[in-house]
């Protein structure tokens, strides 16, 4: 799951991690009084930042630094109700419907950290990099040796040496590095505390030397949280947070007929049971030279209905010209799918090759189901085994 930016500046914020002041409004004239309050709190400078689950807003346009109330008021206006579209976000883009109105900062340098879920060492690592800032894809992918990593201990954590070692590593001087070792401290802190899958900090800037603070302060103006799905039960304030306006309408509408669906560029639709079954179904159908159009793993013990939904929004995807149906019956009953089948081609109707390979529990049952119903499947072509699945689904589609 993931969250917006305010939100994740406040679960930072309590964290005892320091970031500016702000606030998310939905309307310019909030924006407006936003923008003056800060502006009469002694800001010099505010920034207007759209809210949305993508990063790349800086470079897109949607993040602006102002110095008036009347520029915020322009910055708002042209965010709200705009569409934003960034290498990050679908080609369409994203609507904008909310800002982050807040105090901007003067910057000195522009860090990158991190914790994140680390597969190859099977254990949090802190990542961080002396070049943060919009360009920090660009340097990952170019010089990867700028990109420092730390793995955390298991179970103690993050130790503050290693937070230390770090900051010296990143070239920071003076009081700095205190700053940046509290900081790191209090995001481990966070990522475990909210059973976070990812907790960026970009940029996590310093700001330039001034009388109160001799070697400027650590502070963070953007940062991005993930959390793993599995955990939401016991994590009600993070669940909150959900922003359904934010998801990908085809998979929200699946996640609440409890299916697992991630929607994808091709054009064969997949149903299958068993994410390691969705996924080789996937492999296999690229290895014939087709692109699949979703994930989806339907689970052990979906409903007829659940089932029948999953066609709805498999059809209902652009871009659709096949499906492929790949069930192997163990606690699924063959039939149930049989039957959803058929309730699909009732409701919505197979206009496109559909390509069926069932096998295991309850399949003699489903072969009778769907034989009864041919006349209402004309596209229905069957299969013996996945490879054969595949082939057919792809030479359909190649046809279309
Ligand atoms: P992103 O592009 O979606 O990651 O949005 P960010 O919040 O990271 O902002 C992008 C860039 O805008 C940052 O890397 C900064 O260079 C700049 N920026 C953001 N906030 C401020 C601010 O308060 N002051 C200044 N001077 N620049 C800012
Ligand atoms: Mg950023």
């Amino acid at each position: 799951m993931k969250i917006h930016e305010y939100q994740a500046r406040a679960l930072l914020s309590d964290g005892g991690v320091p970031v500016p002041d702000g606030a998310m409004v939905e309307t310019v004239e909030a924006a407006r009084e936003t923008a003056q309050a800060l502006f009469d709190a002694g800001t010099s400078i505010v920034v207007v930042k759209a809210q949305v689950h993508a990063g790349g807003r800086g470079k897109a346009g949607f993040v602006k630094v102002v110095s008036s109330v009347d520029e915020a008021v322009e910055a708002a206006t042209f965010m709200l109700g705009n569409t934003m579209v960034s290498p990050q976000t679908p080609p369409e883009g994203i609507a904008v419907t909310q800002v982050l109105v807040a105090a901007g900062v003067d910057i000195e340098r522009e860090l990158y950290v991190a914790i994140t879920t680390d597969r190859m060492r099977r254990t949090n690592s802190l990542i961080a990099s002396a070049e943060g800032g919009v360009e920090i894809e660009q340097v990952a992918h170019d010089r990867p040796e700028a990109i420092l990593t730390v793995p955390l201990h298991p179970l103690d954590g993050l130790r503050a040496w290693q937070a230390t070692d770090l900051a010296f590593k990143l070239g920071l001087t003076g009081k700095q590095v205190r700053q940046f070792t509290a900081v790191c401290m209090r995001l481990a802190e966070v990522f475990l505390n909210t059973d976070a899958s990812l907790a960026e900090i970009n940029p996590l800037v310093i700001t330039p030397a001034s009388d109160a603070h001799s070697d400027g302060q650590v502070v963070a103006i953007d940062a991005k949280f993930n959390f793993d799905d599995n955990a939401m039960f016991r994590q009600k304030a993070i669940a909150d947070c959900f922003d359904p306006a934010a998801e990908d309408p085809d998979e929200l509408r699946a996640n609440q007929a409890g299916l697992s669906f991630v929607s994808l560029d091709g054009d064969i639709g997949c149903l299958v049971n068993g994410a390691g079954l969705a996924m080789s179904t996937m492999d296999i159908i690229k290895l014939h030279g087709g692109e699949p159009a979703n994930f989806l793993d339907v689970g052990g013990d979906a409903s007829q209905e659940a089932v029948t939904e999953a066609f709805r929004i498999i059809l209902g995807e652009d871009g659709c010209k096949g499906v492929l149906v790949n069930i192997f019956g163990g606690i699924m009953q063959c039939d149930r799918i049989a039957h959803a089948i058929v309730a699909a081609a009732e409701e919505v109707g197979f206009t496109v090759p559909l390509v069926v390979r069932l096998e295991g529990t309850n399949v003699e049952a489903a072969r009778v189901v769907l034989d009864e119903a041919a006349t209402r499947l004309p596209t229905m072509i069957t299969a013996t085994d996945l490879e054969d699945a595949a082939a057919k689904v792809c030479q359909a589609v190649a046809t279309v």
